[in-house]
């Protein structure tokens, strides 16, 4: 066993929100040690679409959910212009806009009162008909009822964006230890005080005789995403109630010498393809409560080619390069889990659910101000682990609660 100290932070997973929040602790001078079980990009990072989508999620979250994603949203631009020039490369970021359109006059019923709400809201949102909605996306199917144009959504590459992120926390004097799971934590009295890891697969020859290392810290952030309610070496009230949401992606990838088949994002009511800077398409997403599977079905797959079929037909023609699955990190009420934890020593970051792409500049402000001890974002308090909706279900054991509940209900 070796031991490594001195850190002000020790941070458990490296999706993009330990990443990210590593990096912004960093740049505040932190000396901080990222912990990463695998290979980054990994864990849901590597699966996410990259949607920047606070107008179209606006079905699947609360009031909460939208005010934290429009604050998000709003730092992006300069969150990815500041990632890129620490020399980690490209994000993929942009500011693309996304077009979601309405198949049938169902379809087109429930467009108009998601538009209807989104105005209510003052949001950009912009009713189209099929002729503008075709000028816009050529590639688009012939018939269809109508579509709304929101302008301002964006998109990223989150697996290009975990790659720049680990750049840039290295260039910012951070540690990232790939290969290294966290297994236990070290305790003095009731003070979280770091982590051991497991056996490190890893382990450069040098270090053959470490079996496992205890990194002592002034904090533990707990940013492993879907695996943080899982996590059996806190006392069960400092655990996060977090479950594991299941969800399939498929890559499409153009001919030689074509591109993709549309410019923005591109919705139905059951599907979104993500077009990529370099012509790649991602189908996501299908979502399904299957604990820790993540196993890619053909029904899934069938179902995202289909409903992909439906909207932007030329799809067709495009190579079928891949599919995986992966866990978001869902929380009883659908929203994130950022703040101190019910133990000292304890930072939490996870729970994002479907929105943590987007949510990744917002945490790592948050994280980082709260490690210096300085004022987090006002919004952040959205997000408080001690929040009533998150208390009343009690026990993080209790996983099966209501996933999407709509805006309205809420309100
Ligand atoms: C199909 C799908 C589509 C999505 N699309 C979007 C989208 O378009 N836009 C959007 O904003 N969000 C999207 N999301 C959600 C987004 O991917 C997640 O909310 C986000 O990745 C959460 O980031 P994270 O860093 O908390 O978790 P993760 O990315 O899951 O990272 C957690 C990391 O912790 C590591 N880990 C786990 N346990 C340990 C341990 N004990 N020790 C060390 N390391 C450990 C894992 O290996 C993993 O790398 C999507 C998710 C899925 C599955």
């Amino acid at each position: 066993m070796s031991e490594k100290s001195g850190f002000d932070a020790v941070f458990v997973g490296g999706g993009v929100i330990g990443l990210a929040s590593a990096w912004r602790a960093a740049q505040r001078g932190a000396r901080v040690l990222v912990l990463e079980r695998a290979e980054p990009p990994a864990g849901a990072t590597n699966v996410a679409a990259g949607m920047l989508a606070p107008v179209g999620e606006l079905t699947f979250g609360r009031r909460e959910l939208l005010d934290l994603a429009l604050a998000s949203a709003a730092l992006w631009a300069d969150f990815a212009a500041q990632v890129e020039a620490s020399g980690g490369g490209a994000t993929g970021f942009r500011r693309c806009g996304a077009l979601h359109v309405a198949l049938d006059r169902d379809e087109a019923g429930e467009l108009r009162r998601r538009h209807d709400l989104q105005r209510e809201l003052g949001l950009e949102a912009e009713w189209l008909t099929p002729t503008r909605c075709r000028e816009l996306e050529p590639g688009l199917v012939p018939n269809f009822v109508g579509g709304v144009l929101a302008g301002s959504e964006g998109a990223v590459d989150p697996r290009a964006l975990a790659l720049a992120l680990a750049a840039a926390l290295r260039e910012a004097g951070g540690e990232l230890r790939t290969g290294t799971g966290v297994v236990d934590g070290l305790w003095d009295g009731e003070r979280l005080a770091g982590v051991r890891t497991a056996p490190s697969a890893l382990t450069r020859p040098s270090d053959e005789l470490v079996q496992t290392l205890d990194v002592r810290a002034d904090a533990v952030v707990l940013c492993n995403g879907a695996w943080s309610g899982q996590t059996a070496w806190l006392p069960e009230e400092a655990r996060p109630p977090v479950r594991p949401v299941k969800g399939e992606t498929v890559e499409l990838r153009p001919r030689e010498g074509e591109g993709a088949p549309a410019s923005r994002i591109v919705c139905s009511e059951r599907v979104y393809l993500v077009p990529r800077p370099d012509g790649r398409l991602i189908v996501g997403a299908t979502q399904e409560e299957r604990g820790f599977d993540t196993v890619v079905t053909a029904g899934g797959v069938h179902e995202l080619l289909r409903e992909a079929y439906r909207v932007l037909p030329d799809v067709a023609e495009m190579e079928f390069f891949g599919t995986i699955a992966g866990l978001r990190p869902g929380t009883p009420d659908n929203l994130p889990i950022v703040g101190r934890g019910a133990v000292e020593g304890l930072v939490l970051a996870t729970g994002h659910f479907r929105n943590g792409i987007l949510l990744t500049p917002l945490t790592a402000e948050a994280v980082a101000a709260t490690l210096a001890g300085t004022a987090s974002p006002a919004v952040i308090a959205e997000a408080d682990p001690n929040r009533s909706s998150l208390v009343a279900h009690g026990a993080a054991n209790d996983r099966r609660l209501p996933a999407d509940r709509p805006l309205e209900a809420s309100r």
